[in-house]
């Protein structure tokens, strides 16, 4: 069984997924987190000058790239590149800037649907992103299309960019970084941020995450 979980950033679909994976025993994908690690090489590898991206010589790179994910100590899902724990590196605003430009890339998001997809050959599992529902597994059992008002949502991404110690960025910025990625991710010609057809829509402004579990719990036991 496959369950999709899209929507606009930081609506607290990562959240939700890795809870109902846990809950179900089922596996979990962040998507995301595969086109932060691209994004990262980019920035190691000096391929953003003043904002503006290399496509080219970040294409030379991408057969280089292994991405996966390892469990950690409290069962959390950690990032890893090429062997390299990455996990805190892939959460910073520099990322943030540049992702959007990184996953509009169409060989970038060759390579990782197609890896995505074979995640899912055999497997229960849960994904997050934004065109899960859509490109990656359009049959998925149960799809949810997660949105929140932008002054929540940049609140809740300020207040986990301080706890991992960024002091740096105000929430208007944060605001205008996501409003930015929103927007960028619905242009983009390559799958863009889209809800499927039959997607299930949860607003999660002024509920708590446990309703919000509840409510994805629910609809993945009816689908079950
Ligand atoms: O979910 P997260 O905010 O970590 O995703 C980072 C970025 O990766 C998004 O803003 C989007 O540009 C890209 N992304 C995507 N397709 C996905 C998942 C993420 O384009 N399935």
């Amino acid at each position: 069984m496959i369950i999709a979980i899209d929507g606009f950033s930081s609506t607290g679909k990562s959240t939700v997924a890795k809870r109902l994976a846990t809950a179900l025993d089922f596996i979990y994908v962040d998507t995301g987190a595969m086109y932060r690690m691209v994004a990262l090489t980019a920035v190691r590898e000096g391929l953003v000058h003043a904002g503006v991206l290399d496509e080219d010589a970040l294409m030379g790179h991408l057969p280089e790239l292994t991405l996966g994910f390892r469990r950690g100590e409290h069962g959390e899902n950690l990032a890893v590149l090429n062997g390299e724990l990455v996990e805190a590196e892939i959460r910073t605003m520099e990322i943030n800037r540049i992702v959007s430009r990184v996953s509009s890339i169409p060989a970038v998001r060759r390579q990782l649907v197609a890896q995505q997809q074979r995640m899912g050959l055999g497997q229960n599992l849960v994904m997050d992103g934004r065109d899960i529902g859509t490109i990656v597994f359009p049959k998925a059992e149960l799809k949810i299309f997660m949105t929140a008002d932008a002054d929540i949502r940049a609140e809740r991404r300020l207040a986990e960019l301080r706890s991992k110690g960024d002091y740096t960025v105000s929430l208007a910025e944060v605001k205008s970084n996501l409003l930015q990625r929103d927007a960028e991710d619905q242009a983009r010609v390559d799958s863009p941020l889209l809800k499927a057809v039959d997607a299930r829509d949860l607003d999660n402004s002024h509920i708590s995450p446990d309703e919000v579990f509840q409510t994805a719990w629910d609809w993945a036991k009816e689908k079950m």
